[in-house]
Formats: C-alpha cells, sequence, structure tokens
C-alpha cells in the first residue's frame, strides 16, 4: 500500500472537493486502511465546528470497530461495547450496533486512540442488529 493519504486531501474528500480521479484514489486507500479512517472521521468532526455554515452534508463510508459507551447514568446499562462506524458526514456517525441505543441519550464512541462525544438522533432495527445515527455534540448540553 502507498503512503497515506495528507491531511488535505482527507479535508477535501470529506468537502466532496477533490476530482472523480483524486477521490477514488483516496477511497481506494482508505478501503485498506482503517489508520486514515480513522484520521478522515476526526478531520469530518472537526470541520464541523469550523465550518458550520456550510449546507452540503457529505457522507462517507468507512467501516471500522469503534468503542460505544453509554454515559446517561438512566439509561446506561452494561459495560462499553463494540459498533461497527459506517459512515462519516459532518455532523457525525452512523454505526451499526448489536445494542438498541435510547434516541437523545448521551454517547461517548472511542477509535484510534480519540473520544467522541455524542447524542442518538435515532435507531433502527434491522434483521440482526440496528443502525444508529450519532450527532457529534461539542460538550455536554447544559441541563
Ligand atoms: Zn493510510
Amino acid at each position: 500500500m502507498s503512503s497515506h493519504s495528507s491531511a488535505q486531501d482527507l479535508e477535501h474528500y470529506v468537502g466532496g472537493k477533490l476530482s472523480t480521479e483524486d477521490s477514488s484514489l483516496v477511497q481506494t486507500h482508505l478501503d485498506g486502511c482503517e489508520q486514515c479512517q480513522h484520521r478522515l472521521a476526526e478531520i469530518a468532526l472537526q470541520v464541523r465546528w469550523k465550518d458550520t455554515e456550510r449546507r452540503n452534508e457529505p457522507r462517507v463510508p468507512v467501516n471500522f470497530t469503534g468503542r460505544l459507551k453509554l454515559l446517561d447514568p438512566v439509561t446506561s446499562v452494561g459495560p462499553p461495547h463494540d459498533v461497527k462506524v459506517i459512515e462519516i458526514s459532518r455532523n457525525g456517525l452512523r454505526v451499526r450496533t448489536p445494542r438498541y441505543l435510547i434516541p437523545k441519550s448521551l454517547i461517548q464512541i472511542r477509535f484510534g486512540g480519540k473520544g467522541m462525544l455524542g447524542e442518538v438522533r435515532y435507531c433502527v432495527k434491522t434483521e440482526s442488529e440496528y443502525y444508529a445515527g450519532i450527532k457529534q455534540v461539542q460538550d455536554f448540553p447544559s441541563s
């Protein structure tokens, strides 16, 4: 595998600013490189806060494992569990999870040594598991 994608390429990739050719190069590399998927997730989530005016919401398919922990003491039962992160957007993440996540609950997802705080937007059941949308929150909402 060639060298890792540059941060700038990843940022442009998330923003849909790369040419089709460059974009598919990055995609090909991402397919085989979990490390760059982690970096891509970080970049996508950081850009969100720098650039809140932008309307377009690119969605980037990824495939890596994160560790999800429920932070709400009322709804959190059981230890952290593994989820598959399947999509990144500026809004947050989409995950596949073996457990139902109650909408509006606060969660933390850890991957690649970093953590992200999020709020569950929705959770839908498929045949064998659930799909959940996680919206990144910069900090805990004040109650
Ligand atoms: Zn890489």
